[in-house]
């Protein structure tokens, strides 16, 4: 089946609501790995680390994923995405639709990084972009 990278925005938000954002998230051990592998993944924290004295310090910044449960928490300790399924659809959408929206192209080269490190084996954009399609 063919399917072009520009028909995924729309094939993605129309299926916003699809069952396999559940289905698949049930199984997801919210690791992270799919983005730490993703050369596509660039999301950040920034930590500051006190010494004992607390007079000194440094502020060191971290890789971050948007599967890792604590990534859309803010300040007033609310989180935004703290369900699974939510994370996992969302990993989605923002390489497809959320990307493209800004600047026209989708943010995924095909690689397959994700899809090696997933133990459950529900990382992989190709077998979710064609369930879709033939949903
Ligand atoms: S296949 Fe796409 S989403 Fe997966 S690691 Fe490669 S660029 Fe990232
Ligand atoms: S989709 Fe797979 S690699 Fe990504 S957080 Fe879930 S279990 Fe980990």
């Amino acid at each position: 089946m063919f399917l072009h990278d520009q028909e995924l925005p729309a094939l993605l938000w129309k299926n916003y609501d699809n069952e396999i954002w559940n289905n698949n998230a049930r199984k997801c051990l919210s690791c992270s790995s799919c983005n730490l592998v993703c050369p596509t993944c660039f999301c950040f924290d920034v930590r500051d680390e006190n010494e004992l004295n607390l007079e000194n310090g440094r502020r060191i910044r971290t890789w971050d994923g948007c599967l890792l449960p604590d990534f859309a928490k803010v300040a007033t300790g609310e989180n935004f995405r703290k369900d699974r399924a939510a994370r996992y659809r969302h990993r989605f959408m923002r390489k497809t639709k959320y990307i493209h929206d800004k600047f026209g192209f989708i943010s995924c080269v095909g690689c397959g990084r994700c899809a090696s490190v997933c133990l459950p084996d529900i990382a992989d954009p190709v077998k979710v972009f064609n369930y879709l399609k033939e949903f």
